[in-house]
């Protein structure tokens, strides 16, 4: 674990190159392919030839050639045997729980992720089929090994939580998952490259490729990473969720993703020097700064015990402004007098986004689950930028912090 670096292990995975030798791979557009071998055909069908086991391309919901070197280049970067892409986060994560857990089966879920997961797994799923949540704090390891029952299949947690930057503990949650016959299920959208989770013990990961690993909020994107005979099964004719849900991820957008592998380190590791830069002077001025790369954040020796080392704490920090309003006149003064970022969901983008999680992206939960998992009515959450310079951005946000009463540098 001490020696694996992500960016270097996919560098060392097989590049593709293009169709004429090109530097770039090919973008494979085309939806069906032709078999050469009439008797190839059945054999596709009933699973035994995949592109990797004898067989060949078969059409374009099913493994296109561009998607899958993608998944293998983001299998490499995690450490996974197998992956593939999706069309979103979402479709990322519904397709593993539908494919984990059958009708009236149990899972786990951490209280604190994203609003639009917390949905899936407290509305949508039970009612449409069935499948029953308990939500859990996993930084409590006896509360999460209670919640197991005989018919739990996953245990869902996020590596570096939405909103509240909560560190999970994977190693004790796999080993506890695992005791329990259940597979742990890690959404690293916050940290890659920072954490690994399936060299960590979790069997499956998830990312929202929007994110970070797009990098310009321009791409809406999902990957599903782990054990191959799992991608497989994700793409059964018969019981594959990939397969017959379609999530498909369109070639274009594979291929444009794949040009942004290469300097994913270079940019988390600008996000996450300038996220500690301001932490570390807001923490000076007595702030409310939540960042775990701070040595007195309740879970930065955790974070420092599990994650590769050359890649910081992350791009993300928030501040507790205590009231919505403040929290809303922080972030008006930020983007339209100061021009330091937007006020706008999402994160890993080139700019700074800033939004008050509890009136957006987490307000899918009741104010008692917020209130439980931590999320403050002014927590402002920060996906802090690459652009302009360290010095003219916190310049920018002194200002604003001055402007709402607060002490600024
Ligand atoms: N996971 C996390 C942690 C997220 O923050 C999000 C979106 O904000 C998602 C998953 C969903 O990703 P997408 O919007 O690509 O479907």
């Amino acid at each position: 674990m001490d020696t694996f670096d992500p960016i270097e292990a996919m560098a060392r995975a097989r590049h593709e190159f293009g169709e004429h030798g090109g530097v770039n791979m090919s973008i494979e557009a085309s939806t069906t392919f032709t078999v050469m071998h009439a008797e190839v055909m059945p054999e596709i069908f009933q699973g035994r030839r995949g592109p990797d086991s004898g067989g060949c391309y078969l059409y374009g919901r099913h493994f296109n050639p561009t998607v899958y070197a993608l998944g293998h280049q983001l299998a490499a970067m995690e450490g996974a045997e197998a992956g593939y892409c999706t069309a979103s986060g979402m479709g990322a994560i519904a397709a593993v729980v539908t494919q984990l857990c059958n009708h009236g089966d149990h899972v786990v879920v951490s209280d604190t992720i994203y609003g639009g997961s917390y949905a899936l797994f407290h509305d949508y799923l039970p009612a449409k089929s069935g499948i029953r949540p308990d939500f859990v704090d996993v930084r409590d390891p006896a509360a999460v090994e209670q919640a197991f029952t005989a018919d739990t299949r996953l245990l869902y947690i996020e590596a570096i939580a939405n909103p509240t930057l909560k560190v999970a503990d994977i190693r004790r949650l796999a080993e506890i998952a695992h005791r329990h016959g259940a597979q742990l299920v890690v959404d690293n959208t916050f940290s890659p490259l920072l954490l690994s989770p399936i060299l960590l013990g979790a069997d499956v990961i998830v990312h929202s490729l929007t994110k970070f690993i797009s990098g310009a909020s321009d791409i809406v994107g999902g990957a599903v990473l782990g054990r191959t005979a799992f991608v497989q099964q994700l793409m059964d004719l018969h019981m594959g969720s990939l397969m017959l849900l379609g999530p498909t991820m369109d070639p274009n957008q594979a291929f444009a993703i794949s040009l942004r592998l290469p300097h994913l380190g270079l940019r988390m590791r600008e996000h996450g020097r300038r996220a500690l830069a301001f932490a570390e002077r807001m923490h000076a001025l007595g702030l409310p700064v939540i960042y775990p790369g701070l040595p007195d954040h309740p879970d930065h020796a955790l974070l420092d015990a599990q994650r590769n080392p050359d890649y910081g704490y992350g791009g993300l920090l928030c501040i507790d402004l205590a009231t919505r309003a403040r929290a809303e006149t922080f972030m008006e003064l930020l983007q339209n007098r100061y021009g330091f970022g937007f006020m706008a969901v999402s994160l890993g983008y080139f700019e700074t986004l800033m939004s008050c999680s509890g009136a957006s992206t987490s307000s899918e939960l009741s104010d008692a689950d917020q209130h439980r998992a931590g999320i403050s009515p002014g927590l402002v959450r920060m996906s802090v930028g690459l652009t302009g310079s360290l010095e003219q951005r916190w310049a920018q946000l002194c200002a604003a912090l001055g402007d709402v009463g607060l002490p600024a540098g």
